[in-house]
């Protein structure tokens, strides 16, 4: 009896106050990964430990799906690491409605193309498994990771940029950014840089971001982790107000931030 109203008190108590999975990486799975991941040598010690913390909560929250090829746990924590660093300031719960990343070998052959429940556009072909589709997922092919770790979290700020229902390259905001600044010099800038495609001009960063607008958030969401320093010096208020979104200031770290995964796996 006792024991029963024990397990119903305590089953409340979770219900009241979902304790945050987490599944943190022992030391030598750290240091594996930290041997794989270059970008997390250059972080700030006290970034590197939030970091550590994030994957665990990513592992812990995260379902991966391999289609075609097997997942080896080095290769999810990876992407957990990559996935993670957005998120860094933001926390987990900016990613809170979607679960599963999907994970092919290779570039996806292009014979689907769907919209997910984010609003993401997605070319690539339907996997069969039904329970990857709750909340829409990411989907990343291994190869294109490989190369360049950046498209993890390419694919991740479309997820960001899906929390307040469009993916337009106007992500849930904090309230201490102003909302018009966002807008004016976002608009600017993409329009900057459609202008310099059209007159034949080097653009300023890659010419995918003129896509559309969500492409430019993900787009210049990259240069911002990955080619900070250029950013910077190109566009200082786009910058300013990923500094400010992110909670990050990723100058600070190196200029550069290397993307590849080097691939000691054990
Ligand atoms: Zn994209």
């Amino acid at each position: 009896m006792f024991r029963d109203l024990h397990n119903l008190v305590r089953g409340l108590g979770e219900r009241l106050l979902p304790a945050p999975a987490t599944a943190p990486l022992d030391d030598t799975e750290w240091r594996r990964l930290r041997a794989n991941a270059a970008f997390i040598g250059l972080l700030p010690s006290a970034e590197t430990e939030v970091l550590r913390e994030r994957v665990g909560e990513f592992l812990g929250r995260k379902t991966f799906k391999g289609i075609g090829m097997q997942l080896d746990p080095w290769q999810r924590h990876l992407i957990a690491a990559y996935a993670s660093l957005p998120v860094l300031h933001l926390g987990i719960d900016a990613y809170r409605d979607w679960r599963t990343v999907i994970v092919y070998p290779d570039t996806f052959a292009p014979e689907q193309e769907w919209v997910d429940e984010a609003g993401v556009h997605h070319q690539a072909v339907m996997p069969q498994a039904g329970e990857a589709w709750e909340r829409g997922p990411v989907v990343l092919s291994w190869s294109d990771i490989a190369d360049d770790g950046a498209v993890i979290v390419h694919e991740v700020t479309h997820t960001l940029d899906a929390g307040n229902g469009d993916v337009n390259g106007f992500p849930p905001l904090p309230r201490t950014l102003p909302r018009a600044e966002w807008t004016d010099t976002f608009s600017a800038a993409y329009e900057q840089l459609q202008q310099e495609i059209e007159r034949g001009l080097e653009p300023v960063i890659d010419p995918y971001a003129a896509t559309d607008p969500a492409e430019f958030l993900a787009v210049v969401a990259e240069y911002f982790f990955f080619s900070p320093a250029h950013l910077r010096a190109e566009w200082p208020a786009i910058y300013r107000l990923l500094a400010e979104y992110f909670g990050l200031q990723p100058h600070r770290w190196a200029d550069e931030i290397p993307t590849h995964i080097r691939s000691a796996r054990d």
